[in-house]
Formats: structure tokens, C-alpha cells, sequence
């Protein structure tokens, strides 16, 4: 395996890391559910709750991914692409830890 467990154990803490941030923004989110505050302009209000939705959407799969990555650490699968199954180039996973991909795979078009 080419990937060695130094690395491993560097992304591990970053997923660590950026998975306790996630959380606690997505938990600021669910406190404070309407960002408008007291704005006049209703249309205004719904469309950034309707972001605000959308944010936390965005937030919760991301959190998905660094429990998939962190679960994939675990069982000695992490940096091989889901789809063709080769290993995940490092510089791909220094910059994005949760990549499940390969960068040709995230080429072709599929998530
Ligand atoms: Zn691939």
C-alpha cells in the first residue's frame, strides 16, 4: 500500500478536526434557525431561510463524507476511490481528507 500511516494518521486528525467544526456550526444553525432578523423585506427573510436551509443541507452531507472517511480509516480502506477502486492521489487527499474519488473518476462526471 502506498499510502503509509504517518499520512493516515495526519488526516485522520484533520477529518477529526473539521468534523468538530462542522458540527458546531451545523448546531449554530439549528439554534438560530432564521437569520433575518427583523429585516422588513419578507421575500428577503424566506429566501435566507431558504439559504440557511441549504447551507445546512450542504454542511450535513459534508459531515457525511468526513464520517465516511473517518469510518474508511477504521477499516483500512481510506484513499481508495469508490468508483474505480485505485488509490486517491495524496495531493487530492492533502486537500480535500474526505475525497472518496479519484481525480480522473471526478473527471468523468460522477460525485
Ligand atoms: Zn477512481
Amino acid at each position: 500500500m502506498e499510502i503509509d500511516k504517518k499520512f493516515i494518521e495526519k488526516q485522520k486528525k484533520s477529518l477529526l478536526l473539521e468534523k468538530e467544526k462542522l458540527e458546531k456550526k451545523i448546531k449554530k444553525l439549528d439554534e438560530f434557525p432564521e437569520y433575518g432578523r427583523g429585516d422588513d423585506d419578507s421575500a428577503r427573510e424566506f429566501s435566507d431561510f431558504e439559504n440557511n436551509q441549504s447551507i445546512e443541507f450542504q454542511l450535513k452531507e459534508l459531515l457525511k463524507k468526513i464520517k465516511t472517511a473517518l469510518r474508511a480509516i477504521e477499516k483500512g480502506t481510506y484513499g481508495k476511490c469508490s468508483i474505480c477502486k485505485k488509490e486517491i492521489e495524496s495531493g487530492r487527499l492533502e486537500s480535500m481528507p474526505y475525497a472518496n474519488v479519484c481525480v480522473s473518476c471526478k473527471k468523468n462526471g460522477k460525485k
